[in-house]
């Protein structure tokens, strides 16, 4: 956030401690402002000892009648305060001789604390208290408490005598927080002010609705949240703008080679295909960079959609360069789209991590002269020793997989021609339209909204791990009436060495069971060559059983299998296991799915696979990932910026988001003035983008 004011301006702020509050991502008094109360307490009344709740915190007042120490499972201390409405016991584990005394009989006490149900009815457990002393007034809180999130060396009570200061200081007028949103808009959207909403949230009035501050649903905290999902995204309005302020390639084409690439297709391009290509082909005339964003549902045929982009450009001369996020993917890229191309003239090149010495010499210097024409490969084509002569289009297949800032990166590869290039980004993962709209405000959208004709549907079902020798013997029968089936180990996900453990030894075990079928392993940890080689023996029928990681996740393409176990399905996401069963039901033979869990199975987990069994609809299953799991999974950690939201949260406040495109498209055009403050104050020096 913007750096006004120093926190040192503070009473009681040294180096030291400014720089502790550096961990919370407090730098200056304006990240004080915004560094809100996550709960609330309300000390503003005294609740009847008799109306207490369980689990709802509250203060009482009252007078001892009793203590002792007693001795049950733990030794406490057991005080007896009484009210006009009634009667509770207070316990302490932890005590000493003073404070026990300081609750002697007939003591007036002011606690707080939480009831809770104990040994004698509802009880409170170590509240917090203080002796009232008769003829004094001790005042209750004014407002509701707040509770402000912490780390460790700087106390709850450190942290508000700080924001006491800051709001005082708000209160003047001396904290540099101006308003930056249209005047007009408070009214029109009926939001408070700023600093108002700033004032309030740190202070809320004892009457406030304590239930709709803690669900975050206050006309405060929305001003806030929209301001802050305003900010992210105008900084991919900005990054839009700033790649399109470079020129890219006009295409304009009679598609020759697209005509012929589509001649030699043993089927023609389904409605979908044809429009989303259609789109790309408008966008390609244009003399600046194309951004859009494809999404179509695993088998939807994005390959095609891509190839055929790709035509336009080779035929004018063009280089153009596709990458997919694994090697195994990259490789069934280039295998396929070598056998549409080369036989049309059009010359392959290649690069992956793995290519290295000599080879990866002539890959660099055919991709430098211009000798590579379509070049396919991993990350690898990201690398700054990587030079085109003259890329005029980048395809990314599987978006999720790539962050932001490799993908900008490439801008820099087209720079020798004096154009950047155009971008064309292809994602399986269906992300919800309100949801795609703000993580993707950078780019426009193209949905293959249609499978090719002659899928047939996947039967999937869940089965516990206890019948697996039935699942066993069902491969085997599959399998030796000429079907391919994979066999899916799952681990845990950061452990990649022990999923691929897990794979070597179901590999070996299926090995034993199925001593008449061909079983193949292909695991992350194997070298490249060695997972191409098992990959084409299982494309060409040398293998029936894959037994695989979830490396065969994305994009694998075998129309001939038509069964898939997946071993621990529970751990997956909702939108991986959809990934993967998608390598299914390819061909024209009836195919299944069988989730081979771990019981006993968590209720959600249940639910879970549930939504599997009922749906094979990307969109639908995603919308159910999104209710269970949240955004940050759906769209990737790395993804995007928006996991670093501070204050709103986008799975509580999806509904904001298409006002939040009206306010941005708003202020974007009618006051441009107020973008860049605005991402500043809440994207700070983190802005995704700055240096792109
Ligand atoms: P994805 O969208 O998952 O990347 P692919 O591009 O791998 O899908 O296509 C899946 C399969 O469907 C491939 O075998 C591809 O050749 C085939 N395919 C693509 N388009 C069509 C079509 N219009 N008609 C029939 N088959 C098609
Ligand atoms: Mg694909």
């Amino acid at each position: 956030m913007a750096n006004s004011g120093k926190l040192t301006d503070l009473k009681g702020v040294g180096p030291k401690l400014a720089e502790q509050l550096g961990k919370l991502n407090i730098h200056s008094l304006t990240d004080l402002a915004f560094h809100l109360p996550f709960r609330y307490e309300d000390r503003s009344k005294i609740t009847p000892i008799a109306g207490l709740m369980p689990m709802r915190p509250a203060v009482i007042q009252g007078e001892v009648k009793g203590s002792s120490v007693v001795f049950g499972k733990r030794r406490s201390l057991l005080v007896k305060l009484q009210d006009q409405s009634g009667l509770i016991n207070l316990r302490f584990f932890h005590f000493n001789a003073a404070q026990k005394n300081q609750m002697s009989k007939g003591t007036l006490l002011r606690c707080y604390g939480e009831p809770r149900r104990g040994a004698s009815g509802l009880e409170l457990y170590h509240p917090e208290y203080q002796r009232i002393e008769d003829g004094l007034d001790t005042p209750l809180e004014a407002s509701l408490t707040p509770i402000y999130p912490a780390t460790d060396g700087i106390t709850q009570q450190r942290l508000r005598l700080l924001h006491e200061q800051m709001i005082e200081l708000l209160k003047q007028d001396e904290v540099a927080l101006p308003d930056l949103l249209p005047e007009q808009w408070c009214a029109q959207w009926r939001l408070p002010g700023l600093r108002e909403a700033l004032l309030f949230l740190h202070n809320p009035p004892a009457n406030t609705d304590l239930l709709q501050l803690e669900a975050g649903s206050h006309p405060a905290h929305k001003r806030l949240i929209l301001e802050e999902l305003l900010a992210h995204q105008l900084s991919l309005f900005k990054l839009r703008a700033q790649v399109q302020a470079d020129k890219a390639p006009a295409i304009l084409s009679d598609h020759t080679l697209r005509s012929a690439l589509l001649e030699k297709l043993p089927f023609t391009p389904t409605g979908a295909q044809q429009r989303v290509t259609d789109e790309i082909t408008e966008d390609l005339k244009q003399p600046y960079p194309m951004l859009r964003l494809v999404q179509g549902d695993v088998g939807s045929g994005k390959t095609l959609v891509a190839a055929l982009a790709a035509c336009d450009l080779l035929q004018q001369g063009y280089q153009v360069a596709l990458m997919a996020p694994t090697e195994i993917l990259a490789e069934q890229h280039l295998r396929n789209l070598a056998g549409w191309f080369e036989p049309l003239g059009i010359r392959m090149g290649w690069l992956a991590g793995k290519v290295k010495g000599k080879a990866r010499e002539k890959s660099l210097y055919e991709i430098a002269s211009g000798e590579a024409q379509l070049v396919v490969g991993t990350h690898a084509l990201f690398q700054e020793d990587v030079h085109f002569s003259k890329l005029g289009l980048v395809i990314i297949d599987e978006q999720h997989r790539f962050g932001v800032h490799q993908r900008l990166s490439l801008k820099e590869k087209g720079e020798r021609a004096g154009l950047a290039p155009h971008q064309l980004i292809m994602t399986a993962t269906p992300i919800p339209r309100t949801l795609a709209m703000s993580a993707y405000a950078d780019l426009d959208t193209s949905v293959i909204d249609e499978l090719p004709p002659g899928r047939s549907p996947i039967t999937t079902v869940a089965i516990s791990d206890q019948r697996r020798p039935e699942i066993i013997q069902r491969v085997q029968e599959a399998c030796s009436q000429g079907a391919q089936a994979y066999w899916v180990c799952t681990l845990i996900e950061e452990s990649e060495a022990l999923q691929c453990q897990a794979a070597e030894n179901t590999f070996e075990e299926l090995q034993k069971a199925l001593p008449g079928l061909r079983v193949g392993l292909v695991h992350g940890r194997m070298k490249a060559a060695e997972k191409a080689d098992i990959m084409a023996a299982f494309k060409d029928h040398q293998l029936d059983l894959l037994v695989a990681t979830t490396v065969i996740e994305v994009g694998v393409d075998v129309p001939n299998s038509s069964l898939m176990i997946i071993e621990n399905p529970e751990r997956l996401g909702l939108a991986q296991l959809h990934q993967l069963r998608g390598r299914v039901g390819r061909g024209s033979a009836k195919s299944h799915c069988v989730l081979l869990y771990k019981s006993p199975l968590s209720l959600t987990s249940k639910q879970r696979l549930q939504v599997m069994r009922d749906s094979q609809d990307g969109f639908y299953i995603a919308e159910q990932d999104l209710e269970i799991r949240g955004p940050g999974e759906l769209l990737g950690t790395r993804q995007t910026g928006l996991q670093m939201l501070r204050i709103a949260d986008l799975q509580r406040d999806a509904d904001l988001l298409p006002q939040v495109q009206e306010m941005a498209n708003d202020l974007w055009y009618q006051h441009p003035a107020t973008v860049e403050p605005l991402i500043k104050r809440w994207l700070g020096d983190a802005e995704r983008f700055a240096n792109v």
